[in-house]
């Protein structure tokens, strides 16, 4: 059987995968994935491009959010939203579902540019399901999905493309404000943490993705019970949340970034919890102590499902945590560099609150240049670009950084500049909204734009959460951002560079050769 997927940077020869995924999904599951998209762009037009009901909604999110890379390997569970598709689909009046031939076959800038748009609202649709979670909503965030759907299934102008890529990145940037909204409502403002990367003896359980609602649930019906959480992942940032760090059995974060869960996580006698994406095939060797939740799904792996009101019974993963038994010692272990503390916490708040000290140092030039190096990451060797970079980069430069990538240099001790530490963990990819804010603030504080400041994005891309990232970095009109591992695949030739162009979008080179011509 034949697939085709080219939606993350991990594609099969930088084009696209048509055997086999990369990631390990099979061709029945990547086409179950595609009937799917199809019966999503046919509900979105029974609908009218307008969501109808809040259920629908959450059957639209879910499904797109199913779809993204590394979250449900699951055939069965993908037939599943099929079937509700179709059953809600015919309920509004029916439609027809868009041709699968058509998804990724024709004019190659056309299947390009709706390529785009439909991997920029995939990656929106996991924010969106998180803020839903946690009863949080926006109307035109949620219509957009539907409006996004119908119109992926009609044809446009290159120019009215991308119209709509950058309307959608207007949509995104309002998603993840509203993402930032639930997150802080619930738990609080980040503040500056120390996270230890040592584990501690005795029973425990690792909670790897982003769904903060799914560890504060852990937390509470772990409480008392004599185990301890750890972060690993996306889910590091979760530490540094008043309403999280609260628990003293949230010690600590194991391991490093995703791609190297199935190295780090063989033989360890701990139960793994996995709220979102970033799930890679489970070695046999320890498949017996991965759990999924929520939207991620593997064949042969326990699923907690949401129960009454949103609540999720864990006693599965706790049961699995006792029996294990936890190491027998405390345990050291490093992040890549060799390091065992990782700080995380400079959310908006944060730098903020600190910003008449960072305003100072500017103007006084005891700072030069920021860079925010984050993305996520991946398992290709070149992405040491990124560690090289940062330890690169000159003395009186400072490191924002947010999402996975940051697991290549998050050990390093860089020391500080005017108090302030030279590198600063935003958070979790979400967590760009910080970082927009942060730059949006310095600009109106130097009364210039942010392309003007003295701040370059140098990011790291791997799935389709980075794509609406993008899109949105480029609504908000700014220029000169070094991408990198690689492009993506789904970039034609023409478009790509109408975004060379327009946006001025670099491939990274070299650290030592960007470095040079960013600091001249
Ligand atoms: Fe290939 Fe990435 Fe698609 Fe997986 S998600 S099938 S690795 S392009």
């Amino acid at each position: 059987m034949s697939m085709f997927c080219f939606q993350c940077e991990q594609t099969a020869g930088g084009k696209g995968c048509v055997k086999t995924g990369v990631c390990g999904k099979k061709p029945e599951v990547s086409n179950t994935q595609d009937e799917l998209t199809c019966a999503l762009i046919g509900l979105a037009r029974a609908a009218g491009g307008k969501c109808p009901d809040r259920e629908t909604a959450e059957l639209m999110i879910k499904s797109l959010f199913a779809t993204v890379t590394n979250v449900n390997f699951d055939e069965g569970r993908i037939r599943e939203l099929i079937d509700k598709t179709e059953a809600k689909k015919n309920e509004l009046g029916g439609a027809e579902n868009f041709n699968m031939w058509d998804l990724w076959n024709g004019d190659v800038d056309s299947v390009s540019l709706r390529s785009t748009l439909l991997l920029g609202i995939r990656g929106m649709s996991a924010y969106a399901y998180h803020a839903f979670v946690l009863g949080n909503e926006d109307d035109d965030v949620t219509n957009w999905f539907f409006k996004g759907m119908k119109t992926i299934g009609e044809d446009h102008s290159a120019e009215e493309w991308l119209e709509l890529l950058m309307e959608f990145g207007r949509i995104n940037l309002k998603c993840m404000a509203l993402l930032d909204e639930a997150n802080t409502s619930a738990y609080g403002h980040p503040v500056p943490t120390r996270v230890t990367t040592n584990i501690e003896k005795g029973p425990f359980i690792v909670v790897s993705g982003h769904d903060l609602h799914d560890l504060k649930m852990l937390l509470e019906q772990t409480e008392g019970k004599g185990i301890n959480i750890y972060t690993h992942g996306e889910m590091l940032p979760a530490h540094a949340y008043p309403e999280l760090k609260k628990y003293s059995h949230l010690k600590g974060n194991f391991g490093t970034a995703w791609q190297n869960q199935q190295k780090e996580f063989d033989g360890v006698p701990g139960a793994f919890l996995f709220t979102t994406n970033c799930l890679m095939p489970p070695k046999a060797s320890y498949a017996d102590r991965v759990f999924t939740t929520a939207v991620v799904g593997y064949p042969g792996l326990r699923h907690i499902p949401e129960g009454e009101n949103g609540i999720k019974d864990f006693t599965p993963v706790i049961e699995k945590a006792l029996e294990l038994g936890g190491y027998p010692e405390d345990m050291i272990f490093t992040g890549i560099n060799g390091g065992s503390e990782l700080t995380t916490g400079f959310a908006r708040n944060t730098v903020l609150s600190v910003a008449d000290t960072v305003i100072e140092a500017v103007k006084s030039g005891a700072i030069r240049h920021f860079f925010l190096v984050g993305g996520c990451d991946g398992a290709k060797p070149g992405r040491n670009y990124y560690t090289e970079f940062v330890k690169q980069a000159p003395k009186d430069t400072v490191i924002l950084t947010l999402a996975c990538g940051k697991y290549r240099f998050n050990d390093l001790d860089l020391g500080t500049i005017g108090g302030l530490p030279r590198i600063m963990d935003m958070g979790q990819c979400n967590d760009a909204y910080s970082a927009i804010q942060v730059a949006l603030a310095l600009a109106k504080a130097f009364d210039c734009t942010v392309n003007e400041l003295p701040l370059t994005l140098v990011l790291s891309w791997y799935e389709q959460k980075a794509v609406c990232i993008l899109l949105t970095l480029l609504s908000l009109g700014i220029k000169n951002i070094y991408l990198g591992p690689s492009l993506p695949a789904f970039l034609s030739s023409n478009v790509l560079k109408i975004l060379v162009d327009q946006f001025n979008i670099k491939p990274i080179t070299t650290p030592e050769q960007d470095l040079k011509e960013i600091l001249g």
